[in-house]
Protein backbone atom coordinates (compact mmCIF):
# COMPACT_ATOMS: atom_id res chain seq x y z
CA UNK A 1 0.00 0.00 0.00
CA UNK A 2 2.97 2.27 0.90
CA UNK A 3 4.73 1.90 -2.08
CA UNK A 4 1.11 2.50 -4.04
CA UNK A 5 0.54 5.58 -2.45
CA UNK A 6 3.56 6.74 -3.15
CA UNK A 7 2.75 6.30 -6.95
CA UNK A 8 -0.55 7.77 -6.52
CA UNK A 9 1.12 10.81 -4.85
CA UNK A 10 3.22 11.23 -7.87
CA UNK A 11 0.04 11.03 -9.80
CA UNK A 12 -1.27 13.47 -7.92
CA UNK A 13 1.91 16.30 -8.97
CA UNK A 14 1.55 15.29 -12.54
CA UNK A 15 -2.15 16.26 -12.80
CA UNK A 16 -2.30 18.97 -10.35
CA UNK A 17 -5.61 21.11 -9.48
CA UNK A 18 -6.48 24.31 -10.95
CA UNK A 19 -5.50 26.90 -8.09
CA UNK A 20 -7.85 29.75 -7.27
CA UNK A 21 -6.23 33.10 -7.34
CA UNK A 22 -7.12 35.68 -4.12
CA UNK A 23 -5.93 38.23 -2.27
CA UNK A 24 -3.84 37.38 0.67
CA UNK A 25 -5.62 38.36 3.92
CA UNK A 26 -4.24 40.00 6.73
CA UNK A 27 -3.95 39.11 10.49
CA UNK A 28 -6.34 42.18 11.23
CA UNK A 29 -8.40 41.60 9.08
CA UNK A 30 -9.10 37.76 10.37
CA UNK A 31 -9.11 39.08 13.74
CA UNK A 32 -11.66 41.36 12.93
CA UNK A 33 -13.79 38.52 10.55
CA UNK A 34 -13.85 37.02 14.22
CA UNK A 35 -14.81 40.14 16.20
CA UNK A 36 -17.58 40.79 13.54
CA UNK A 37 -18.54 37.30 13.06
CA UNK A 38 -18.30 36.71 9.73
CA UNK A 39 -16.86 33.72 10.02
CA UNK A 40 -19.82 30.93 9.89
CA UNK A 41 -19.86 27.09 9.90
CA UNK A 42 -21.89 24.93 7.14
CA UNK A 43 -22.79 21.64 7.92
CA UNK A 44 -22.49 18.49 5.89
CA UNK A 45 -23.79 15.15 6.63
CA UNK A 46 -22.30 11.95 7.70
CA UNK A 47 -24.33 8.74 6.93
CA UNK A 48 -24.03 5.38 8.17
CA UNK A 49 -23.36 3.24 4.58
CA UNK A 50 -25.39 0.39 6.20
CA UNK A 51 -28.50 1.88 8.27
CA UNK A 52 -28.53 4.92 6.26
CA UNK A 53 -28.91 6.76 9.36
CA UNK A 54 -27.19 10.32 9.56
CA UNK A 55 -24.56 9.66 12.35
CA UNK A 56 -22.62 13.04 12.53
CA UNK A 57 -22.41 16.51 10.99
CA UNK A 58 -18.18 17.81 10.24
CA UNK A 59 -18.76 21.75 10.98
CA UNK A 60 -16.67 23.91 7.63
CA UNK A 61 -16.11 27.08 8.19
CA UNK A 62 -16.23 29.61 5.47
CA UNK A 63 -16.01 33.79 5.84
CA UNK A 64 -18.77 35.84 4.91
CA UNK A 65 -17.38 38.72 3.21
CA UNK A 66 -18.89 42.08 3.27
CA UNK A 67 -17.28 42.63 0.19
CA UNK A 68 -15.66 39.75 -1.34
CA UNK A 69 -18.78 37.45 -0.78
CA UNK A 70 -18.19 34.15 0.81
CA UNK A 71 -14.40 32.68 1.60
CA UNK A 72 -13.75 29.13 1.48
CA UNK A 73 -11.25 28.00 4.14
CA UNK A 74 -8.54 27.09 1.65
CA UNK A 75 -8.28 30.43 0.78
CA UNK A 76 -7.81 31.72 4.50
CA UNK A 77 -7.08 28.68 6.74
CA UNK A 78 -3.35 28.46 5.12
CA UNK A 79 -2.89 32.05 5.88
CA UNK A 80 -4.38 32.02 9.38
CA UNK A 81 -1.68 29.58 10.25
CA UNK A 82 1.16 31.22 8.56
CA UNK A 83 -0.03 34.87 10.55
CA UNK A 84 -0.36 33.16 13.72
CA UNK A 85 -4.34 32.97 15.00
CA UNK A 86 -5.42 29.64 13.99
CA UNK A 87 -5.68 28.89 17.67
CA UNK A 88 -7.76 32.10 17.67
CA UNK A 89 -10.00 30.64 14.84
CA UNK A 90 -9.53 27.17 16.15
CA UNK A 91 -11.40 28.03 19.22
CA UNK A 92 -13.87 30.18 17.73
CA UNK A 93 -14.81 27.55 15.49
CA UNK A 94 -15.53 25.31 18.49
CA UNK A 95 -17.40 27.31 20.11
CA UNK A 96 -19.88 28.24 17.03
CA UNK A 97 -20.13 24.49 16.10
CA UNK A 98 -20.96 23.38 20.02
CA UNK A 99 -23.26 26.15 20.28
CA UNK A 100 -25.27 25.65 16.92
CA UNK A 101 -25.04 21.80 17.05
CA UNK A 102 -26.43 21.88 20.86
CA UNK A 103 -29.69 23.57 19.26
CA UNK A 104 -29.82 20.50 16.66
CA UNK A 105 -29.24 17.84 19.17
CA UNK A 106 -31.74 19.37 22.22
CA UNK A 107 -34.10 20.25 19.92
CA UNK A 108 -34.78 17.71 17.58
CA UNK A 109 -33.97 14.87 19.91
CA UNK A 110 -30.88 13.42 17.48
CA UNK A 111 -28.03 11.63 18.34
CA UNK A 112 -25.44 13.44 16.37
CA UNK A 113 -21.77 13.99 16.54
CA UNK A 114 -20.08 17.14 15.85
CA UNK A 115 -16.67 16.53 13.42
CA UNK A 116 -14.35 19.53 13.90
CA UNK A 117 -11.17 20.01 11.62
CA UNK A 118 -8.07 20.85 14.06
CA UNK A 119 -5.33 22.22 12.42
CA UNK A 120 -2.30 20.23 13.23
CA UNK A 121 -0.55 23.98 14.90
CA UNK A 122 -2.66 23.71 17.17
CA UNK A 123 -1.75 21.07 19.02
CA UNK A 124 0.58 22.36 20.84
CA UNK A 125 -0.58 22.96 24.32
CA UNK A 126 -0.70 20.36 26.83
CA UNK A 127 -4.02 22.63 28.54
CA UNK A 128 -5.51 21.68 25.51
CA UNK A 129 -7.38 18.93 26.00
CA UNK A 130 -8.85 19.76 29.60
CA UNK A 131 -9.77 23.42 28.35
CA UNK A 132 -11.31 21.98 24.80
CA UNK A 133 -13.59 19.47 26.99
CA UNK A 134 -14.58 22.13 29.59
CA UNK A 135 -16.10 24.12 26.86
CA UNK A 136 -17.56 21.27 25.54
CA UNK A 137 -19.16 20.54 28.66
CA UNK A 138 -20.28 24.46 29.26
CA UNK A 139 -22.07 23.57 25.79
CA UNK A 140 -23.68 20.26 26.80
CA UNK A 141 -22.08 18.46 24.57
CA UNK A 142 -20.32 15.07 25.75
CA UNK A 143 -16.61 14.43 24.66
CA UNK A 144 -17.69 10.94 23.05
CA UNK A 145 -19.94 13.06 20.64
CA UNK A 146 -17.53 15.43 19.38
CA UNK A 147 -14.64 13.75 16.40
CA UNK A 148 -11.42 16.04 15.84
CA UNK A 149 -10.40 15.87 12.85
CA UNK A 150 -6.68 16.65 11.97
CA UNK A 151 -4.66 15.81 8.36
CA UNK A 152 -2.49 12.78 7.92
CA UNK A 153 0.13 15.32 6.46
CA UNK A 154 -0.19 17.92 9.52
CA UNK A 155 -0.13 15.05 11.85
CA UNK A 156 3.19 13.29 10.79
CA UNK A 157 4.71 17.13 11.11
CA UNK A 158 4.01 17.68 14.50
CA UNK A 159 3.61 14.14 15.54
CA UNK A 160 6.12 14.56 18.49
CA UNK A 161 4.26 17.32 19.98
CA UNK A 162 0.82 16.05 19.30
CA UNK A 163 0.73 12.55 20.03
CA UNK A 164 0.47 13.60 23.87
CA UNK A 165 -1.86 16.18 23.58
CA UNK A 166 -3.77 13.31 20.94
CA UNK A 167 -3.59 10.57 24.14
CA UNK A 168 -4.97 13.02 26.36
CA UNK A 169 -8.03 14.32 24.61
CA UNK A 170 -8.47 10.42 23.84
CA UNK A 171 -8.65 9.63 27.28
CA UNK A 172 -10.92 12.08 27.57
CA UNK A 173 -13.23 10.27 25.15
CA UNK A 174 -13.12 12.50 22.20
CA UNK A 175 -13.03 11.01 18.95
CA UNK A 176 -10.21 11.22 16.63
CA UNK A 177 -10.24 11.12 13.18
CA UNK A 178 -7.09 10.90 10.26
CA UNK A 179 -8.62 13.10 7.86
CA UNK A 180 -7.25 13.31 3.89
CA UNK A 181 -5.64 9.63 4.65
CA UNK A 182 -3.69 8.03 1.96
CA UNK A 183 -2.05 11.61 0.57
CA UNK A 184 0.44 12.27 3.51
CA UNK A 185 2.08 8.34 2.53
CA UNK A 186 4.90 8.50 4.96
CA UNK A 187 2.37 7.48 7.57
CA UNK A 188 1.90 3.62 7.67
CA UNK A 189 4.76 2.75 10.11
CA UNK A 190 3.30 5.93 12.98
CA UNK A 191 -0.36 4.97 12.48
CA UNK A 192 -0.39 2.40 15.07
CA UNK A 193 1.02 4.99 17.74
CA UNK A 194 -1.78 7.43 17.32
CA UNK A 195 -4.74 6.82 19.25
CA UNK A 196 -7.61 8.00 16.27
CA UNK A 197 -10.73 6.38 16.07
CA UNK A 198 -11.71 7.11 12.39
CA UNK A 199 -9.88 7.51 9.16
CA UNK A 200 -11.15 9.13 6.41
CA UNK A 201 -10.15 8.08 3.36
CA UNK A 202 -9.22 11.73 0.52
CA UNK A 203 -11.93 12.20 -1.27
CA UNK A 204 -9.26 12.20 -4.48
CA UNK A 205 -9.32 8.30 -4.30
CA UNK A 206 -13.07 8.09 -4.27
CA UNK A 207 -13.25 10.22 -7.16
CA UNK A 208 -10.85 8.06 -9.09
CA UNK A 209 -12.41 4.70 -7.75
CA UNK A 210 -14.58 4.63 -11.44
CA UNK A 211 -11.39 5.00 -13.32
CA UNK A 212 -8.17 3.71 -11.38
CA UNK A 213 -7.73 0.27 -10.31
CA UNK A 214 -5.24 2.00 -7.67
CA UNK A 215 -7.42 4.21 -6.46
CA UNK A 216 -9.39 1.24 -5.74
CA UNK A 217 -6.96 -0.90 -4.09
CA UNK A 218 -5.94 2.22 -1.91
CA UNK A 219 -9.85 2.01 -0.56
CA UNK A 220 -9.92 -1.46 -0.51
CA UNK A 221 -6.48 -1.46 1.64
CA UNK A 222 -7.38 1.35 3.81
CA UNK A 223 -11.02 -0.03 4.84
CA UNK A 224 -9.13 -3.21 5.64
CA UNK A 225 -6.18 -1.42 7.60
CA UNK A 226 -8.73 0.65 9.68
CA UNK A 227 -10.81 -1.92 10.54
CA UNK A 228 -7.54 -4.12 11.64
CA UNK A 229 -6.60 -1.19 13.76
CA UNK A 230 -10.12 -1.01 15.40
CA UNK A 231 -10.99 2.49 12.92
CA UNK A 232 -14.06 3.12 11.83
CA UNK A 233 -13.82 4.57 8.19
CA UNK A 234 -15.11 7.21 6.88
CA UNK A 235 -15.27 8.12 3.08
CA UNK A 236 -15.65 11.86 1.67
CA UNK A 237 -17.10 13.32 -1.57
CA UNK A 238 -19.06 10.59 -2.13
CA UNK A 239 -20.74 11.84 -5.70
CA UNK A 240 -22.36 8.76 -6.92
CA UNK A 241 -24.42 6.44 -6.64
CA UNK A 242 -21.70 3.95 -8.11
CA UNK A 243 -19.64 5.03 -5.63
CA UNK A 244 -21.59 4.84 -2.64
CA UNK A 245 -22.54 1.01 -3.95
CA UNK A 246 -18.31 0.24 -4.23
CA UNK A 247 -18.09 1.21 -0.95
CA UNK A 248 -20.62 -0.23 0.87
CA UNK A 249 -19.62 -3.75 -0.90
CA UNK A 250 -16.28 -3.61 0.96
CA UNK A 251 -17.40 -2.85 3.95
CA UNK A 252 -16.85 1.44 4.72
CA UNK A 253 -18.54 2.58 7.82
CA UNK A 254 -19.83 5.98 7.04
CA UNK A 255 -20.07 8.55 3.79
CA UNK A 256 -20.50 12.05 3.75
CA UNK A 257 -20.47 13.69 -0.11
CA UNK A 258 -22.59 15.84 -2.39
CA UNK A 259 -24.71 12.90 -2.96
CA UNK A 260 -26.38 13.56 0.25
CA UNK A 261 -25.71 17.00 0.91
CA UNK A 262 -23.29 19.85 -0.20
CA UNK A 263 -22.40 21.73 3.22
CA UNK A 264 -25.10 24.16 4.34
CA UNK A 265 -25.65 26.17 7.74
CA UNK A 266 -27.36 24.45 10.42
CA UNK A 267 -30.80 25.86 9.79
CA UNK A 268 -30.72 24.52 6.58
CA UNK A 269 -29.27 20.66 7.10
CA UNK A 270 -31.76 20.56 9.70
CA UNK A 271 -34.35 21.12 7.06
CA UNK A 272 -33.17 18.66 5.02
CA UNK A 273 -32.43 16.04 7.83
CA UNK A 274 -36.92 16.56 8.56
CA UNK A 275 -37.19 15.05 5.21
CA UNK A 276 -34.46 12.75 4.86
CA UNK A 277 -35.31 9.13 4.52
CA UNK A 278 -32.83 6.34 4.89
P1 LIG B 1 -11.63 18.68 4.43
O1 LIG B 1 -11.68 18.63 5.92
O2 LIG B 1 -10.99 17.55 3.73
O3 LIG B 1 -13.13 18.92 4.00
C1 LIG B 1 -13.74 18.33 2.90
C2 LIG B 1 -13.86 19.31 1.76
O4 LIG B 1 -14.48 18.63 0.66
C3 LIG B 1 -14.76 20.49 2.05
O5 LIG B 1 -14.22 21.61 1.35
C4 LIG B 1 -16.10 20.07 1.45
O6 LIG B 1 -16.92 21.16 1.10
C5 LIG B 1 -15.64 19.32 0.23
N1 LIG B 1 -16.60 18.30 -0.20
C6 LIG B 1 -17.52 17.66 0.54
N2 LIG B 1 -18.20 16.77 -0.19
C7 LIG B 1 -17.72 16.83 -1.44
C8 LIG B 1 -18.01 16.14 -2.67
O7 LIG B 1 -18.88 15.28 -2.75
N3 LIG B 1 -17.25 16.47 -3.76
C9 LIG B 1 -16.27 17.42 -3.71
N4 LIG B 1 -15.61 17.69 -4.82
N5 LIG B 1 -15.97 18.09 -2.57
C10 LIG B 1 -16.68 17.79 -1.45
P2 LIG B 1 -14.12 23.02 2.07
O8 LIG B 1 -15.32 23.27 2.90
O9 LIG B 1 -13.76 24.02 1.02
O10 LIG B 1 -12.92 22.85 3.08
C11 LIG B 1 -11.60 22.71 2.63
C12 LIG B 1 -10.66 22.37 3.75
O11 LIG B 1 -10.52 23.45 4.66
C13 LIG B 1 -11.14 21.21 4.61
O12 LIG B 1 -10.86 20.01 3.95
C14 LIG B 1 -10.35 21.42 5.87
O13 LIG B 1 -9.05 20.86 5.76
C15 LIG B 1 -10.22 22.93 5.93
N6 LIG B 1 -11.17 23.44 6.95
C16 LIG B 1 -12.49 23.64 6.84
N7 LIG B 1 -13.02 24.12 7.98
C17 LIG B 1 -11.99 24.22 8.86
C18 LIG B 1 -11.87 24.66 10.22
O14 LIG B 1 -12.84 25.02 10.90
N8 LIG B 1 -10.61 24.62 10.78
C19 LIG B 1 -9.51 24.21 10.08
N9 LIG B 1 -8.32 24.21 10.71
N10 LIG B 1 -9.59 23.78 8.81
C20 LIG B 1 -10.81 23.80 8.20
CA1 LIG C 1 -12.21 17.29 7.44
CA1 LIG D 1 -10.71 15.40 4.08
CA1 LIG E 1 -8.78 18.29 2.60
Amino acid sequence: LQKLLKGYALLNILTPEPKQISKAVTKDELLRAMVREELVLHYQPQLNIATGEVVGVEALVRWQHPERGLIFPDDFIPQAEVLGVIDELGWYVARLGLSEIRQFVNREGLQLKLSLNVSPQSLHDLQLPDIFVGLARQYGVAPENIVLEITESGLIQELASALDILTRLRMKRVHLSIDDFGTGYAMMQQLRRVPATELKIDRSFVHDMHQLNSARVVVRKTIEIGHELGMKIVAEGVETKEQLEFLRINGCDIAQGYYFSRPVPAIVLLDWMKNYAP
